[in-house]
């Protein structure tokens, strides 16, 4: 039976770190959160960050924007909070409301305080190597296989979803692990095949019930990310949890694996950009 890799322990003895590291800062770290709209998944998502970095003692100010607001009025809003001296990191939430294209909101993030790592010039230092923030989700995944010791250098690495937030961050970081990485996404021929050769094999495509357990080779570490729901509305990675169980020598569940060490890299993206101003 596999290992199972609790990302919600280890998200919590990080944030128990980070609330320590915060507290020995000169004033307490400040996130600014802009969410605009009612989309409800992204209210309840703003408010457990909320939450995470009140635990952490991280001071948030939400700037709650209607539906309607102009793609002008947003920059303007972005740009005040760049140059807010109180502010260390800028989180804009998506999905933006329809008919506001977000990238030029996330790209008018000032870079040193882009805690998302979505900003250009975040990206560009990812690939080369030089990070100025780990993405989230990419890093948080990274934290749970060096916890329970999971080898990457000379590993195969198999990602399923290229994503920009996911899959192609995480394809570098392991990559410049020396982990050997092929990336995988929705037309890729023969996709079992290559997975049932993976020694780490993380699922982040969004497709309930997408890898079952014929697609893992025994012994494997098996990370899934994606947040799907099933019929009843309950949480469900892609993985088929209770078969690879069998098959896997670890696994992470859904929720409870990748979800919390996500939320956890966030708040120390937060602290890092207090600690460098
Ligand atoms: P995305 O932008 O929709 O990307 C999905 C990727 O999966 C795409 O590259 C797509 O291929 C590929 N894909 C889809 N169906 C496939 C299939 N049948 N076979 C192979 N590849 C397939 O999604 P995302 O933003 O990266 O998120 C992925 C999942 O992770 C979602 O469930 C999301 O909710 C979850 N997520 C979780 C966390 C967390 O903290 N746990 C954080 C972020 C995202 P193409 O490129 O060819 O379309």
């Amino acid at each position: 039976m596999a290992v199972i890799l609790d990302g919600a322990a280890l998200a919590a003895k990080l944030k128990a770190r980070i609330r320590e590291e915060a507290g020995a800062l000169p004033r307490p770290p400040m996130l600014a959160v802009v969410l605009a709209g009612e989309d409800p998944a992204s209210q309840i998502y703003v408010r457990g960050k909320e939450r995470d970095c009140a635990e952490c003692g991280i001071r948030t100010r939400t700037h709650r924007l209607p539906a309607d607001v102009s793609q002008r009025e947003l920059s303007a809003l972005v740009d005040r909070l760049n140059r807010d001296g109180d502010v260390d990191g800028i989180l804009v939430q998506l999905p933006l409301p329809e008919g506001l294209d977000p990238r030029p909101i996330l790209h008018a993030v000032s870079p040193e305080k882009d805690v998302d790592c979505f900003h250009p010039l975040n990206a560009g230092l990812l690939a080369l190597g030089e990070p100025r923030f780990l993405p989230c989700t990419p890093a948080g995944v990274l934290e749970l296989l060096d916890a329970y010791e999971i080898p990457v250098r000379g590993r195969l690495c198999v990602i399923i979803g290229r994503s920009h937030l996911v899959g192609r961050p995480l394809a570098q970081l392991l990559t410049a692990r020396d982990g050997t990485v092929t990336l995988c996404h929705s037309r890729t021929a023969d996709l079992p095949a290559l997975t049932r050769q993976a020694d780490i094999l993380v699922s982040a495509a969004g497709r309930r019930g997408l890898v079952t357990a014929d697609m893992i080779k025994p012994g494997a570490a098996v990370i899934d990310v994606a947040m799907n729901r099933d019929p009843g509305g309950k949480l469900a990675g892609d993985v088929d949890f209770p078969a690879a169980e069998a098959m896997a020598g670890f696994l992470t569940p859904v929720p409870g694996g990748v979800g919390p060490m996500t939320r956890a890299m966030l708040l120390r993206n937060v602290l890092q950009a207090a600690d460098r101003r």
